[in-house]
Parts: structure tokens; C-alpha cells; sequence
């Protein structure tokens, strides 16, 4: 590595230190605590996936060129340079973690390896190390919201397709997606495809709602790959859809990630409170069923069924109850698996590694605890509303033999609708 290339990324990492990442970086006790909390850690007991280890390089390099005693006493705390070999360790630890978060919650000192991971994120994006399949599905994203006359028609077939079939399912040839609709109360944003269209579709139609379909998918590769400039460029696109059409509210599909960004991360990004109102899919749900817009039926459904609490989604996003509350009004037999809600163990799949090919063999390797916990329930359906949790259990599924149907929310409250 060149002496210029090492002095840029010591610049990139002095210009992140901020009062919150230095906390994280001088307070770690290394009592190691955060050892049996990581799925990663427990399964290969490899210390470099320990949540304090994956810290520790950062705080190397931050204790020798940033830390006064470190810079004169590098030794004491294993002080060491940015080189190549360490950027290659520092992508394998970071982009292995899948945000889960749950280190953090056992940690004494409640340190956020995912804050730390994060300035590793834009070290390795600087240095040009970003995963190439995250840069590229993100900036396909950002040239989509660029060209959206380009892909409009092509768009547009796809919707009417769904369409016909949503008419076919509710045997009213009046029912629609509306797609740009100003003044809607509703913009909903699903992922790629059909299969989070259609589900809301049915739900919208029987609960009679104003809405309209957003031109662009909820999932934000930027924010996995760890680029701000990025993220904020892929949400931006909707915050821009929904502030032209004016709507009341953005309902975010069942995703965790896209929720989490949606929520809590574009107004920061932006500077000011947008517009309109954010919820889950899953927290519109309980309202039409509170206030009785939809109508479902418990014993719809007879099968054991099981829930998995995403971790963007419940353990980062606040909601637990809510679609706990959904599956006991469609199911006849809910079984909770242990542990759950901000306890429960990461799927494996989160942190955009279902969309990174290196980490395949370990995403399901390390989900073996995952699919423990769904054999011991003895479901038969798994029902999660996130779309990597639902792509890893279905690998769990054929690797651990787990014999059970994976479901969204969404499509179990359309079958318990009877429509
Ligand atoms: S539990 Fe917290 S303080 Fe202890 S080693 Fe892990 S990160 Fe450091
Ligand atoms: S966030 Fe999850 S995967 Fe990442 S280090 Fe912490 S426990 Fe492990």
C-alpha cells in the first residue's frame, strides 16, 4: 500500500471519530461478555468473529495514530498501520456481521459493534473494497431512480398483471394498484417482484384503503454496503415519490432493513422531519384488524406456526407485539421459540450477506442455531416479515432439515381472510 493511499484512509478514520465511536473504542473491558451472544462466535469459535475482535482493529489502528500514549507507546496496546493485509482481515470480520445488534445488548457498557463495523464499512469503501455485488445492486438502484421514465412501462405491465390476478383473488374486477395517485393517504413500498405486492394488494382492497404503489423497490443496498452517500441516494428516491404525491403516510413492506432506514435513519440523513407519517406494513395491519376493516379467521389456519423476530425489525426496530398480535388472530396454534423478541438469535442471513455470494457457506453454517430453536417448537410453518430472514430459512430449511413452510405475514393474513 502507498504511503498516500494509508495517510487518505487515517484521515477518513480521524474525521469518524466522534464522541460516540471514541466511548465504544476506549471503554471495551475485553471482559468478553459479548462472546456468547454472537451467533458467529458461538458456531465457529473463531476469534475473529468474537463482536470484541471485530472492535479491536479498528481500535488498533485508532490507539497508534490517533491516541496520544498510544502514539508513543504503540506496543501497549498492540498498535498497528493500516496495510493491505489488514483492510483484507477488516472486510472478512465486517461484512461477515449481520447487524444483528444482540452483542450489544449483553455488553456491560452496552458498546455498538455495528457503530464501530460501520467507519470499517467506509474505510474498506474508500480503499475500493466494498463488496461488488452490494456497489452494483446498489447503484442499479440509484440509476433506477435516475431513469424511472426508462423502466415506467415496462413497470407498468408488471403492475397490470398483478392486477388481474388480485381481481381474480377477490373476484371484483374493480380492485387496482394505483400507481402515482396524488393526494393517496397511503404510499406503499414493496421489494422487487410480485410476492410483496399482491399479499398488500388483497389487504388494501378488503380494507378499502386510498393508496398507491411506489415506482421504487423498499430494499437499500447503500445501507448494507455502508455508504451514506449511497443509502441516502436510494431512499431519497421515495422520500421524493411520496412528498410529489402528497401523501399521509409511507408503509414500508415487510422488511426489516428497509423499515429500520425509513424510520429512524433518512431523517437524520436529511437534516428535517419528512412530511408524512412511516409505519410497518405489519403496524397497518393491527390497525385494520383493531378497527375491524379486515376480517380473519383464527382457525383459518391449523398448523403449529412459529415466529421469528427479524432483528431490524424487533430487536433495532421496536416492534415485537405487533405481529404476535397478527399471527394469534390467524393462527389456531402460535408457539413462541426460545429465546425471543430482543433476545432472540440472529437468523445469519441478515446484513445483506443472502446477497453476498463469498458468505453463503457461512451464513448457513451459522444459522444452525436458528434452526435448533425452530425444531425445538415443532412448527410447521416459520413466519418472519423480512425478506433475507425468509431467503436463509429457506437454505436452512434444506441443510438442517427443517420441514417447514416459510411464510410472510402478509400471505397468512390473506389466507386466514378467506377472500
Ligand atoms: S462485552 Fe462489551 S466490554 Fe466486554 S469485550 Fe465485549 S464489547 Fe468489550
Ligand atoms: S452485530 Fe450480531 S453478528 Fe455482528 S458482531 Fe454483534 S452479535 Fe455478531
Amino acid at each position: 500500500m502507498e504511503e498516500k493511499d494509508r495517510s487518505a484512509l487515517n484521515a477518513t478514520l480521524g474525521k469518524a471519530l466522534n464522541r460516540q465511536l471514541l466511548y465504544y473504542l476506549d471503554i471495551c473491558a475485553r471482559c468478553a461478555i459479548c462472546r456468547d451472544a454472537c451467533h458467529q462466535y458461538v458456531e465457529t469459535k473463531d476469534v475473529r468473529y468474537l463482536p470484541a475482535y471485530r472492535a479491536e482493529l479498528i481500535r488498533r489502528v485508532y490507539k497508534k495514530k490517533h491516541n496520544q500514549i498510544g502514539r508513543f507507546f504503540p506496543a501497549l496496546y498492540e498498535g498497528r498501520e493500516i496495510d493491505d493485509q489488514w483492510l483484507d482481515e477488516l472486510y472478512d470480520v465486517t461484512y461477515a456481521c449481520t447487524g444483528c445488534r444482540r452483542c450489544m445488548l449483553f455488553c456491560p457498557f452496552s458498546i455498538d459493534t455495528t457503530q464501530v463495523l460501520a467507519v470499517a464499512k467506509t474505510l474498506l469503501n474508500a480503499a475500493g473494497k466494498g463488496p461488488e455485488m452490494l456497489v452494483e445492486l446498489s447503484d442499479a438502484s440509484i440509476a433506477k431512480g435516475e431513469n424511472i421514465q426508462v423502466f415506467k412501462d415496462i413497470m407498468m405491465r408488471v403492475f397490470k398483471d398483478i392486477e388481474k390476478e388480485v381481481q381474480d383473488r377477490v373476484n371484483d374486477s374493480s380492485a387496482s394498484i394505483p400507481v402515482d395517485k396524488e393526494g393517496a393517504d397511503v404510499l406503499y413500498v414493496a421489494l422487487s417482484g410480485p410476492h410483496t405486492i399482491l399479499p398488500a394488494a388483497i389487504i388494501f382492497h378488503q380494507a378499502n384503503q386510498d393508496w398507491t404503489l411506489s415506482m421504487f423497490e423498499a430494499s437499500n443496498y447503500g445501507w448494507f454496503l455502508g455508504d451514506v452517500k449511497r443509502a441516502k441516494a436510494i431512499v431519497e428516491r421515495i422520500v421524493d415519490e411520496a412528498k410529489r404525491l402528497k401523501v399521509k403516510e409511507v408503509v414500508i413492506t415487510e422488511c426489516g432493513h428497509a423499515y429500520r432506514v425509513m424510520k429512524f435513519f433518512q431523517q437524520g440523513w436529511a437534516g428535517e422531519e419528512p412530511p408524512f407519517k412511516v409505519s410497518s406494513m405489519l403496524e397497518l395491519i393491527v390497525r385494520y384488524i383493531e378497527e375491524g376493516k379486515i376480517r380473519v379467521d383464527a382457525e383459518h389456519i391449523k398448523e403449529p406456526v412459529t415466529y421469528h423476530d427479524p432483528c431490524q425489525i424487533g430487536r433495532n426496530g421496536g416492534i415485537f407485539e405487533e405481529p404476535r398480535y397478527i399471527l394469534r388472530q390467524v393462527a389456531a396454534d402460535f408457539r413462541e421459540m426460545t429465546p425471543n423478541r430482543e433476545k432472540n438469535w440472529c437468523c445469519g442471513g441478515g446484513g445483506g450477506l443472502v446477497a453476498e455470494p463469498d458468505f453463503d457457506e457461512f451464513r448457513i453454517r451459522t444459522g444452525r442455531l436458528k434452526a435448533e430453536q425452530v425444531k425445538k417448537t415443532e412448527a410447521k410453518i416459520v413466519v418472519t416479515p423480512c425478506e433475507n430472514c425468509r431467503l436463509q430459512f429457506a437454505g436452512l430449511n434444506e441443510k438442517y432439515d427443517l420441514g417447514v413452510k416459510v411464510s410472510s405475514v402478509m400471505d397468512l393474513v390473506v389466507d386466514a381472510m378467506a377472500v
